[in-house]
């Protein structure tokens, strides 16, 4: 199962995703959760892309494509795999392709939840994040079960910095100008799956199951 979810900010792909790779046995591939990771330990790779993901903008294809292929190589990719945030612009899409290609293989389903834009301001402004886990709750629509504590690892649980309404501005932007033309891009391709996502969350987890053609 070679799955990759795409969706605006806030549309639900790393809540989603924790429920896909329980059931379907497979890592989860968040280049979103690899930058945070090196933005705390203070890395190189850390300090450049705090820079573009403080300000809404992308971190650079050149950077983001290395990264993803690099971890695609890993012995747990072997049966399968789900990139959540990656790709992101059609360069990263092609890249991908060739990637893939190159190891004989290729994807199998892209999952696209959409959100109005409306509701994706509230989500998330109001989210609030594991750095530990990357687990993904909401003040409002989805909390946790001990307030400020992660439900899966025990963490506290943190705002993003980039979760603030004008850096949510530029990402929603950002999305519709580069992110965008990828729904078209796998459409073409046959491998789009589309998804309404506002809906409760175990009924988008119970419609990604049937589009993946497996029972909840
Ligand atoms: P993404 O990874 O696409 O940016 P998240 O999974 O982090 O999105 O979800 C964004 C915010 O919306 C989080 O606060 C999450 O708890 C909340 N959320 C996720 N799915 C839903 C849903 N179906 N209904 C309401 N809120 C949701
Ligand atoms: P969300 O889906 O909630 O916007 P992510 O955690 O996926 O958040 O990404 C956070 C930020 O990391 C993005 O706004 C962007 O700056 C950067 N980023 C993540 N994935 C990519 C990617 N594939 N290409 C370029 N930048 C990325
Ligand atoms: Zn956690």
């Amino acid at each position: 199962m070679r799955i990759v979810l795409l969706g605006p900010p806030g549309s639900g792909k790393g809540t989603q995703a924790k429920f896909i790779i329980d059931k379907f046995g497979i890592p989860h591939i968040s280049t979103g959760d690899i930058f945070r990771k090196n933005i705390k330990e203070g890395t190189p790779l850390g300090v450049e892309a705090k820079s573009y993901i403080d300000k809404g903008q992308l971190v650079p294809d050149e950077l983001t494509i290395a990264i993803v292929e690099d971890r695609l190589k890993e012995d747990d990719c072997k049966n399968g795999f789900m990139l959540d945030g990656f790709p992101r612009t059609v360069a990263q899409a092609e890249a991908l392709t060739k990637a893939l290609e190159s190891m004989n293989t290729s994807l199998d389903h892209v999952i696209n939840i959409a959100v109005a834009d409306k509701a994706l301001v509230d989500r998330l402004t109001g989210r609030r994040v594991c750095l530990s886990c990357g687990a993904s709750f909401h003040m409002v629509f989805n909390p946790p079960k001990k307030e400020g504590i992660c439900d899966y690892c025990s963490a506290e649980l943190v705002q993003r910095a980039d979760d603030n309404i004008d850096t949510v501005s530029s990402r929603l932007e950002v999305y519709g100008t580069q992110t965008k033309p990828l729904i078209e891009y796998y459409e073409i391709k046959g491998l789009l799956r589309a998804i309404e996502g506002e809906k409760d969350i175990d009924k988008v987890f119970e419609d990604i199951c049937k589009a993946l053609g497996s029972d909840k």
